[in-house]
């Protein structure tokens, strides 16, 4: 695992959509406890039908349940090139723990990569996104506030989490998705 990146930003910002361009790029396993979640949900297991209410809420689930799924990918791609995570760590208490975690294979993560988009293009981008995503939770303006406020309150401080260990990064996350990834490459490739 030689690079590691957290690629972070508000629901909505881009994320999913360049971790499929930066994993070609770059040969890094791409990690998104959403969509693993949603796997879960698919097959009907108990884990996805309890964190189902949540996500449909717009709520978080329970920081135990994505640490563990987090722990089996890290271990079943242990000798790859390094991951993308995407939309982990959300809280405090799971970077915490992915640091912990990638301390027991001798690695780290290098960089934390920041989509910066406006929550009033947040909001327009995700209710477009309902359309065709089939998603529940992109389909009603409440559920997706609900979601913006969960990031802010409880994720979004984690910038802090990671300046304080120099790994911080800013992207400006508007425009179209070329001018984005030229961003993020450029950025990745610097550090
Ligand atoms: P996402 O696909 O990243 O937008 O995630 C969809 C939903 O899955 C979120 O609104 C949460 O309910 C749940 N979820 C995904 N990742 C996490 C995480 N790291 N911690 C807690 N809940 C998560």
């Amino acid at each position: 695992m030689k690079y590691n990146i957290v690629l972070f930003g508000p629901p909505g910002s881009g994320k999913g959509t360049q971790s499929a361009l930066l994993l070609e790029k770059y040969q890094l396993i791409h990690i998104s406890t959403g969509n693993l979640l949603r796997e879960e949900i698919a097959s009907k297991t108990v884990l996805g039908l309890e964190a189902q209410k949540l996500m449909d809420a717009g709520l978080l689930v329970p920081d135990e349940v994505v640490i563990q799924m987090i722990q089996t990918q890290v271990e079943k791609h242990k000798n790859s090139n390094g991951f993308i995570f995407d939309g982990f760590p959300r809280t405090q208490f799971q970077a915490e723990s992915l640091d912990a975690l990638l301390v027991k294979f001798n690695t780290k993560i290098h960089a934390m990569l920041a989509l910066e988009v406006s929550t009033t293009e947040l909001l327009q981008r995700l209710l477009e996104r309902g359309k065709i995503s089939g998603r529940a939770d992109d389909q009603n303006k409440e559920i997706i506030a609900d979601r913006i406020t969960e990031y802010q309150k409880k994720t979004a401080p984690l910038k802090n989490y990671y300046q304080a260990q120099n790994k911080y990064h800013e992207i400006i996350g508007t425009g179209n998705i070329e001018e984005i990834f030229a961003r993020l490459c450029q950025t990745i490739d610097e550090i």
